[in-house]
C-alpha cells in the first residue's frame, strides 16, 4: 500500500512543462505574425496615402515612374529598377 501511494512528482510536472514550452512557442509565433501583419498594414497605409497625395507609383529617389511590372509585383513598390540596389528606408514586406 505505502510503497505505491505517494504521487510521483514527476508525472505531476512534465506535463505542465511540455505545455508551458508550446505556450511559449506559440506565443513567439503569434508575436512575429503580428509584428508582421502590423508592418504590412502600414505598408499598405502609406501606399494608400501615396495615392491620396498623388506619388504613388514615383519613385521615392527620382520621382520617376515605377516600372509597371514592379508594382504588379509588389503593389507598395517605392523605387524604380535603377534605385532597386540603393539601401532602402524601411523593409518592404507589401
Ligand atoms: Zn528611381
Amino acid at each position: 500500500m505505502e510503497h505505491g501511494a505517494a504521487p510521483e512528482p514527476e508525472h505531476a510536472v512534465e506535463p505542465a512543462d511540455a505545455a508551458g514550452e508550446v505556450t511559449g512557442s506559440f506565443a513567439r509565433e503569434t508575436d512575429a505574425f503580428i509584428a508582421e501583419a502590423d508592418a504590412r498594414l502600414a505598408a499598405i497605409e502609406a501606399a494608400i496615402a501615396a495615392v491620396d497625395d498623388g506619388s504613388y507609383g514615383r519613385c521615392e529617389i527620382c520621382g520617376n515612374p515605377v516600372e509597371a511590372p514592379r508594382l504588379a509585383a509588389r503593389l507598395s513598390e517605392r523605387r524604380c529598377a535603377a534605385h532597386d540596389r540603393a539601401p532602402l528606408a524601411e523593409p518592404r514586406l507589401f
